[in-house]
């Protein structure tokens, strides 16, 4: 994974006159793993999807590294930005298989099919589902589901990864053990994470740092000491 830190300078975003993304400055250390963390309807979300470049900021500027990957009015679309994401409700292929879901990072990018079986094993593997690579996505569990989604958001090695309330679905006890493990799991890979959540226990067990949004303005940014140390 390449290290990749995330910068936004006077970031702002709305839906007609509703101002819902006012004047953001967030830096993301390279490597870091940090929360969105606020009520419904704060903006995490749009905040997101600006990372994602599934839209485009009315203001301000995205830079990942030192490449600029948004400005007023211009977007890097996503294909094109080396991320990874994992949604709420999971979006896998119910037409393909698990191994296929997964392949297909690697298939956009034309990786040659005998690397592409390899990586896929291996990223089936870091979440525990390598029995399970023939099966189609509507004969799993949802918890199973959502790790099918974590590894297809990890085999093409993004240099970010994005999550969207991916635990929203699933009940509380297999939302606390998964969480733990996605903790586990980004910080074997080191990739720099964004992870939106209105669960503040589920940041609070992820996260080197929350940033807590209310009205469209970063209100907190609070670090949180974990045994893996400095941050
Ligand atoms: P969160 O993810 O924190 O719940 P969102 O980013 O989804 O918040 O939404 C922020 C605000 O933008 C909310 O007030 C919401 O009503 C508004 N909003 C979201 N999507 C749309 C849309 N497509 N059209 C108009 N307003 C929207
Ligand atoms: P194609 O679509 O190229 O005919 P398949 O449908 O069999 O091939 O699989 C598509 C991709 O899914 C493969 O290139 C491979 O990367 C991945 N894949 C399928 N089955 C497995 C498996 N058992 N183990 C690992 N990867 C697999």
């Amino acid at each position: 994974f390449a290290f990749t830190d995330i910068r936004l300078q006077g970031v702002s975003y709305a839906f007609g006159t509703h101002t819902v993304l006012n004047h953001i400055d967030l830096h993301i250390q390279p490597g870091s793993i940090v929360a969105l963390l606020g009520p419904s309807g704060c903006g995490k979300s749009t905040l997101l999807r600006l990372l994602a470049g599934l839209s485009e900021p009315a203001e301000g500027e995205i830079w990942f590294g030192d490449r600029l990957v948004a400005k007023a009015g211009w977007s890097l679309p996503p294909e094109a930005r080396d991320i990874g994401m994992v949604f709420q409700d999971y979006a896998l292929w119910p037409h393909m298989s698990v191994a296929q879901n997964v392949a297909f990072p690697l298939k956009m990018r034309n990786v040659p099919r005998g690397e592409c079986e390899q990586r896929v094993m291996q990223a089936l593997s870091m979440v525990g589902l390598a029995e399970l690579a023939q099966r189609k996505p509507a004969g799993l569990s949802g918890g199973q589901q959502q790790r099918v989604a974590l590894a297809r958001a990890i085999v093409a090695e993004p240099g970010v990864l994005l999550f969207d309330e991916p635990l929203s679905n699933l009940d509380s006890a297999l939302r606390e053990s998964l969480c733990h493990e996605m903790s586990r799991l980004l910080r074997q890979l080191g990739t720099t994470a964004v992870y939106v959540t209105h669960d503040r226990r589920e940041a609070e067990w992820l996260a080197d740092r929350i940033v807590h949004l209310a009205s469209g303005k970063v209100e907190s940014v609070r670090n949180i000491t974990s045994s893996s140390g400095e941050i």
